[in-house]
């Protein structure tokens, strides 16, 4: 019934762009706060959507304007929010994001109901997650509810993508690496989760398999990624673009990989085809604004 459900969460993105980051005690003027849709899972769910993949969001907001504004940014891009928890007792998660000439930013981020998201609420939706081709997990819900998420997952016989971020302070359950096919990292959470702060691409892949995870993707930015499963390994190059604003890069990435799964492709197909959408969610500011539909994306990077 759904090529991707998405277990994540959803957040406001408040971001305003400055001439210089702020110290500490400091006050500084920025341009017109913009506000917009985020949150890995939501952004995910977004992405997949966008691209044409059958989704839904499990998710928590709050009964509060940025969860309407949430639920419609979803809806916009196709995706089924029935499974969305709207938590009146919450404020929606928000990223307040402060951007400098350079690009580089700074991020504080309030959870609000994202934290709420309890094993409870993964547990009752058993139904849908055994209604989906791929279920797409991120942690910035509680790493219970992640986990609930995947056994039910692996419970139903479906497949888990996960991407575990941010990146976390211990090493991820067993069971929750067990069950990762593919474990999708950016080189940051390769090299933590593989214990490698040196080393290739391909040599964290493959400590992160012996850990236990079936199939593994590091996403390399502009260069790309690369894949690795039973079949062995393979470099997916990246593709040149003008990049404008990489926020939500990767979330657009895991979204596109995880339809393409659930759709049928190798490992190595659906993230040649990710590799894509990420490099088209470059080219234009914001996380889910910047995603494109299959159309946006043969027109951007053929
Ligand atoms: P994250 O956003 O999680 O840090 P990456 O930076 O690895 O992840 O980016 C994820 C994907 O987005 C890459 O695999 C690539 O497809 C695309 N991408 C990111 N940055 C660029 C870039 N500068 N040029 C082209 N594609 C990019």
């Amino acid at each position: 019934m759904y090529d991707v459900l998405v277990v994540g969460s959803a957040n406001a993105d408040l971001t305003v762009r400055v001439e210089r980051r702020p110290g500490a005690g400091e006050t500084v003027l920025g341009t017109d706060l913009v506000e917009s849709a985020g949150g890995k899972g939501a952004n995910q769910a977004a992405a997949a959507a966008r691209i044409g993949g059958r989704t839904a969001l499990l998710a928590r907001v709050g009964g509060d304007a940025f969860g309407e504004m949430l639920l419609a940014a979803q809806r916009a891009a196709g995706t089924d929010v029935a499974p969305v928890i709207v938590d009146d007792a919450a404020r929606s998660g928000t990223a307040m994001i402060i951007v400098d000439p350079d690009g580089d930013n700074s991020i504080v981020v309030s959870p609000g109901a994202n934290a709420a998201l309890s094993p409870r609420d993964v547990a009752a939706a058993q139904d849908t997650i055994a209604a989906a081709s791929v279920v797409s997990l991120q942690l910035e819900i509680p790493m219970e509810s992640v986990r609930t998420a995947a056994a039910a997952a692996e419970r139903a016989g479906t497949r888990v993508v996960l991407n575990p971020s941010p990146a976390p302070e211990a090493a991820l359950a067993p069971e929750l690496l067990a069950v990762s096919d593919p474990l999708v990292v950016n080189e940051h959470e390769a090299r933590r989760l593989s214990g490698r702060a040196d080393g290739s691409p391909a040599e964290w892949a493959q400590a992160l398999r012996e850990q236990g995870a079936r199939s593994v993707v590091v996403t390399l930015g502009g260069d790309g990624a690369l894949v690795l499963d039973a079949s062995g390994s393979e470099d997916i190059p990246g593709v040149r673009v003008k990049a404008v604003d990489t926020t939500g890069a990767g979330d657009a990435f895991t979204g596109a990989l995880a339809t393409r799964l659930a759709r049928g492709d190798t490992l190595p197909d659906a993230a040649r085809f990710a590799v894509r959408v990420g490099a088209a969610a470059v080219t234009k500011p914001g996380a889910q604004p910047s995603y494109p539909t299959l159309a946006e994306l043969a027109a951007t990077v053929p």
